[in-house]
């Protein structure tokens, strides 16, 4: 896995910028003590090490899900009795920690959808065009599912055990369980619970001051 910056640029830095607009202090005015929103995030009991504090004064987290006790069953269970079983996991079209039930279901139930993951997985073969002009050139290909295979000849049909066992050495990256490459990474991904965890350590709109 190659280093992303997908929640930082693409979901911090355009919730921030909205946020200053909204409270009238667009960037790069200061913004006067004790005016803040309140953010509420959907994280759950059974995930509460992920329930973090913003790291700006002007936002206040809060963790409503974790204020009522309920657990991701207590919020499957809601859901169920308002007809919304099927609610999926939060998490981008494209992103890298689906697992093959994730891929199946874009290709299976969203062609268009599939086209543009497929065209978006050829797009970043070469890395990061940003980072390439810069000079920091990717060593190797990427490709968003884990058998570096191209998205649409990927292996993503279902795995039995024995034909997993057999792939091993193909993925050959030692970390990889049948059960991830079959459901993903387990948990969803917000602005502020990435599944990766990425930081947003530098901000060039000031965002993060
Ligand atoms: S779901 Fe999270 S980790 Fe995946 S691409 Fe989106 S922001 Fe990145």
């Amino acid at each position: 896995m190659t280093r992303r910056q997908c929640t930082g640029e693409y979901k911090i830095k355009p919730i921030k910028k909205k946020v200053r607009e909204l409270l009238g202090y667009p960037y790069p005015s200061r913004i006067p003590k004790g005016v803040f929103v309140e953010q509420w995030v959907g994280i759950s009991t059974d995930e509460f090490h992920r329930a973090k504090d913003a790291d700006v004064k002007y936002m206040r987290n809060r963790h409503p899900l974790i204020d009522l006790d309920w657990s991701r069953a207590d919020c499957v269970r809601y859901l169920t009795s308002i007809g919304l079983a099927d609610t999926p996991k939060s998490s981008c079209l494209g992103c890298p920690f689906h697992g093959n039930a994730q891929w199946r279901h874009i290709r299976d139930t969203s062609p268009q959808e599939w086209v543009d993951v497929v065209a978006f997985d050829a797009a970043i073969r070469q890395g990061n065009a940003r980072a390439n002009a810069a000079g920091n050139r990717l060593l190797g290909q990427a490709f968003l599912h884990r058998s570096r295979v191209p998205l649409g000849q990927a292996p993503i049909d279902h795995v039995t055990a024995a034909e997993w066992a057999a792939r091993q050495e193909e993925f050959n990256d030692g970390t990889t369980t049948v059960e991830e490459l079959e459901g993903g990474v387990a948990d969803g991904c917000s602005p502020w619970a990435c599944r990766g965890d990425v930081l947003l350590a530098q901000d060039d709109f000031g965002l993060a001051s």
